[in-house]
């Protein structure tokens, strides 16, 4: 028996599931926390396993200057519509020095730069330190854990979507910790374990991500790792982009078997007919903004798929 990584409370099995985006061989048992709600993969794996991994499927080698687009966030009704502040850059001032943890090639680097931020930003893959320099942006390559930060340093740390991923997700937040200054912000986004989507898409809801994403978080969960971190909980918000439920949906219709990449998230072969078709008939659904009334329903409720955490250093 796994117990519970976060409260050590006994975890049950919920699923059997396989890698339903990019077709990485094996099948992970997902285990469910009895008390609170925290999923998670049984078996973590190595360092190196997961360094091979994300090399295999998430490389960013090809990635060409012309695709670099700075995030642009659209605000009022449509922006509420949206969703728009499901993901932690939004949340962050003007004019502060900013960490964005798992930047990618910085697009949130050119924003909060734009708003007259300092800003840096950490990531593993070292295919992005191309694109950094290119562009006069302050990249980090690594982790929390191996980052070269002074202690007390940034006013505040974002991580969109990344907490989920870490094998020793309070290890990391403790790291963030060290280097934030007395009185600052971490921001972060990450799934919900008791998001609506997990119930109504079960073994296909878009947010299992196996292998990828090793813990998903429930609110009570959340607030376990954080505490234990040292952060005092200041909100933690449903807040789910509308786009989500649009790609749900296309993974839903477009599952595939074991071993095999989808054609959605790998595009490593041509759509079929019907596929195309598909996707069309959803994106109708996007575009008259169903999936846009559905979202703002469960997060209304408190129960969408996305969480948004605002945490303070005391
Ligand atoms: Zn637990």
């Amino acid at each position: 028996m796994t117990d519970c990584p976060i409260c050590n409370s006994p975890a049950h099995a919920v699923e059997e599931l396989y890698d339903d985006r990019f077709g990485h061989p094996g099948r992970y048992s997902i285990r469910q926390c009895d008390r609170c709600g925290h999923c998670f993969v049984e078996k973590p794996f190595t360092s190196e396993e997961l360094a091979r991994l994300y090399t295999s499927h998430y490389q960013r080698s090809h990635f060409e200057l012309s695709d670099f687009t700075p995030v642009k966030k659209a605000g009022g009704f449509i922006g509420w519509l949206n969703g728009e502040n499901q993901a932690a850059y939004c949340w962050v001032p003007r004019d502060v020095r900013v960490l964005d943890v798992g930047c990618g090639v910085g697009e949130t680097l050119a924003y909060h730069a734009s708003r007259g931020c300092r800003a840096y930003g950490l990531e593993v893959d070292e295919n992005v330190k191309h694109i950094a320099d290119s562009l006069g942006l302050t990249i980090a390559i690594g982790t929390l854990e191996s980052n070269p930060f002074e202690p007390d340093f940034f006013d505040v740390i974002t991580m969109d979507q990344v907490v989920e991923h870490v094998s020793e997700p309070v290890s990391t937040l403790k790291e963030a910790f060290k280097i934030l200054k007395p009185g600052g912000r971490v921001i972060l986004s990450t799934p919900n374990s008791r998001g609506w989507g997990r119930t109504v898409f079960g073994r296909r809801w878009i947010n299992w991500h196996t292998p990828y994403h090793l813990n998903i978080f429930s609110k009570k969960s959340m607030r376990t790792a954080v505490e234990n971190a040292g952060f005092e909980v200041e909100k933690i918000l449903s807040l789910t982009s509308a786009n989500w439920l649009y790609f749900q949906l296309i993974h839903v219709v477009l599952y595939p078997a074991q071993g095999i990449p989808s054609v959605y998230w790998s595009k490593e072969r041509p759509w079929k007919f019907w596929e195309l078709w598909m996707r069309r008939g959803i994106k109708i659904l996007h575009l008259l903004k169903m999936t846009h009334a559905v979202t703002r329903f469960w997060d209304l409720l408190g129960a969408g798929d996305n969480m948004v955490i605002l945490l303070r250093k005391k």
